[in-house]
């Protein structure tokens, strides 16, 4: 069998090529490249998508936050709760307007824990930003009476849940605004940089439609600052087209999912993440399939090298609170560095076969198995 890598774009160009390139050949005859009319559709699809009033879509999933930040007011010298366990980019959006990343540890499930927030809440807190990662959301009943105890908002970065439910609400309009990632290997994928934030708060929704545009309003009147963070169109048409596959892609996703959960989740060596049948409040997307597996470099040296398997570490291994760099004094996140000494990604996308998925699930298997003999 081929290499299978952790993620395949050509598979992925080439099942769909066909589309593709009318799309680039209708765009570029009607020079349609900013704020077109593909723009405005795939904003209309996303917000009824979601149920959410306001989508704007932005050039990708960082600025997304920066727009957002801006508009829910949140800046200079606040401080927001997040968990160590996410991409250096929400805790970094938020430093860049002058605001504090105050880093939170993970629960059972790997997401924000609701149990360590409130002793973290200072006089500067602002909001609460639970991070909806590897397609799954937060616990968040427990995170808006928290909110709501503390006075604080919600943000949310659902850059790696886009269509992932709780209590069949949509991931990213729990708060003041939530953010997306169209990045090339996220759940829905442009060819290149893209994302897009939304808001159902008229304040904040209004906002950040002239934010992403220089402070223009339709107009074209500036009234407020502002600065350049358009999704190109040509991303939205292409995003579009494959908006309308994602309900099967989202399926997909689920399915490989609960192959590898149940190859895996009697295993000892394995802890598997939450399965997508176990949990009747959430609907979980897997962005990724992130488990905690014993003997994780060794395993993902085999899957490698013996079986033809790529796997990832997600951040290449290191939470936030890792970079000695960027002087975070917070090293009290036990159930984080825990779970880094044991996280792996395995390959989880709709571009894989079924022979495929077997191949990845057969691997694993080898390698305890092997472990076992010697
Ligand atoms: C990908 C990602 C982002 C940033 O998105 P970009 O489009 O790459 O800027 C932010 N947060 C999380 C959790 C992500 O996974």
């Amino acid at each position: 069998m081929d290499f299978i890598p952790f993620f395949n774009y050509p598979v992925l160009f080439k099942e769909h090529q066909k589309e593709f390139t009318d799309i680039f050949v209708d765009v570029g005859s009607r020079g349609a490249y900013i704020l077109q009319r593909d723009l405005d559709e795939f904003e209309d699809s996303l917000r009824q998508f979601l149920n959410v009033k306001y989508a704007y879509g932005v050039a990708d999933g960082t600025s997304a936050i920066i727009l957002g930040l801006k508009a829910a007011g949140i800046g200079d010298g606040d401080e927001v709760i997040m968990p160590s366990h996410t991409y250096i980019a929400t805790a970094g959006a938020l430093q860049f307007v002058g605001g504090k990343a105050v880093l939170a540890d993970i629960g059972p499930d790997n997401m924000l824990d609701p149990d360590d927030i409130e002793h973290r809440i200072t006089s500067k807190t602002k909001a609460i930003n639970p991070v909806q990662i590897n397609g799954r959301t937060c616990d968040m009943d427990r995170l808006r009476v928290i909110a709501q105890k503390h006075g604080l908002q919600i943000i949310e970065d659902a850059a790696q849940g886009l269509g992932a439910l709780y209590k069949g609400q949509a991931a990213g309009t729990f708060g003041s605004f939530g953010t997306f990632s169209f990045y090339p290997a996220k759940l829905l994928g442009c060819f290149g940089d893209g994302g897009a934030v939304v808001s159902n708060d008229d304040k904040i929704g209004e906002m950040l439609g002239f934010l992403r545009d220089h402070g223009r309003n339709k107009e074209g009147r500036v009234v407020t600052w502002g600065i350049n963070s358009r999704l190109d169109n040509l991303q939205a048409a292409i995003l579009n087209f494959k908006l309308k596959h994602y309900r099967s892609d989202m399926e997909r996703r689920r399915e490989i999912a609960r192959q590898y959960d149940a190859a895996f989740r009697d295993m000892a060596e394995i802890t598997v993440p939450v399965g997508p049948d176990s949990d009747p409040d959430r609907y979980d997307v897997y962005q990724n399939y992130e488990m905690a597996a014993d003997n994780r470099d060794q395993l993902k040296d085999f899957l490698r090298e013996e079986c033809g398997v790529g796997s990832i570490i997600q951040w290449a291994g290191t939470p936030v609170h890792q970079f000695n760099e960027l002087g975070f004094d917070q090293q009290d996140l036990p159930k984080t560095d825990a779970f880094f000494k044991r996280c792996l990604m395995l390959p989880m996308n709709t571009s894989l076969s079924e022979e495929q998925v077997q191949h990845v699930i057969a691997s694993v298997k080898r390698f305890y198995s092997n472990a076992a003999r010697h």
